[in-house]
């Protein structure tokens, strides 16, 4: 049989169950490859599992190839669509999976870069990507957030470990304890390596956007010295460089002062998950970096 590379489009989907699999197999032994195993650019971009299958009984499997010319993003549409009608998987994992392949962002682009015709309402991008690979709008917005917000959990909604409803739960209460909404959390551990307890992973999740929010600060101070870059000292004779500068050190400094860093080291020397007359962490449970430094400090000296 034919040789080929698995594309990262391909990999992107959770593999079969071990029923589908056993099923796929027998089938396949029985009647071989029916439905061809898709290529682009030469690669495997659908139907990994089929060409692990055939290539292990030692029999040949028909290939077909998708024009060279498709972007990566159609080529993911076209798979998503053929993987997510023919798999039992559930809403939530159909809305992760769309939003881990870049779908939404596809369309979300296209909204922007095309006009509404008239009287025609705008589209809503997250509807378009429901429709494509069968779920709801509402699962699709969520799973996005969760990438933005929880990164974390995306990928065990993707797996089928977790609902969407149930990682909603979890970046919209931090302070539940897991326990009480019945899902093992993922291990989420501080800036020293220590896991983050139960009720405190919402909170530690949020590190992650933190430290979006601080690249951004660095991302629009270049986008403003770009700006500059011809003129002397003023961006505008009505806008000192000076208090730009400044602001943007301002929010960087507050950002970095509010970002969660480690477990609160005087109330988890205490044994209890949080205590409110903790001086340390004022009963947060968690101390930013400057606090935990300070600790350090003391402790040493
Ligand atoms: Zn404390």
């Amino acid at each position: 049989m034919e040789s080929h590379p698995i594309h990262r489009v391909a990999m992107m989907f959770p593999a079969p169950s071990d029923d589908d699999m056993a099923s796929l197999r027998e089938s396949i032994e029985q009647d071989g490859v029916i439905q061809p195993i898709l290529l682009w650019r030469e690669q495997i971009v659908d139907g990994k599992t089929r060409y692990g299958i055939a290539k292990e009984l030692g029999i040949d499997a028909p290939f077909e190839s998708l024009p060279d010319t498709l972007e990566e993003s159609q080529v993911v549409q076209r798979c998503a669509a053929i993987n997510l009608s023919r798999r039992h998987l559930t809403s939530s994992q159909k809305a992760a999976i769309a939003v881990q392949l870049g779908m939404l962002d596809t369309e979300i682009e296209r909204n922007a870069t095309t006009e509404p015709e008239e009287g025609e309402k705008p589209r809503d991008a997250g509807a378009a990507v429901a429709r494509q690979v069968g779920t709801n709008k509402g699962y699709v917005w969520t799973a996005k957030d969760l990438r933005e917000n929880a990164p974390e959990l995306l990928p065990q909604v993707a797996s089928g470990k977790m609902t969407i409803p149930q990682a909603k739960r979890i970046l919209n209460e931090p302070d539940e304890p897991a326990s009480k909404s019945r899902v093992r959390g993922p291990t989420v551990a501080d800036k020293n390596g220590k896991p983050v307890p139960p009720a405190l992973v919402g909170t530690f999740v949020k590190r992650e956007s933190f430290g979006s929010a601080i690249n951004l600060v660095g991302q629009v101070r270049k986008t403003i010295n770009r700006i500059i870059e011809d003129t002397d000292d003023d961006l505008t004779p009505f806008l000192s460089v000076g208090d730009i500068e400044g602001c943007l050190n301002d929010l960087r400094r507050l950002l970095k002062a509010g970002m969660p860093h480690a477990i609160c080291p005087r109330c988890k020397a205490s044994g209890t998950r949080k205590q409110h007359d903790c001086e340390a962490c004022n009963g947060a449970g968690w101390v930013p970096k400057h606090l935990w430094d300070q600790i350090e400090k003391e402790k040493s000296s």
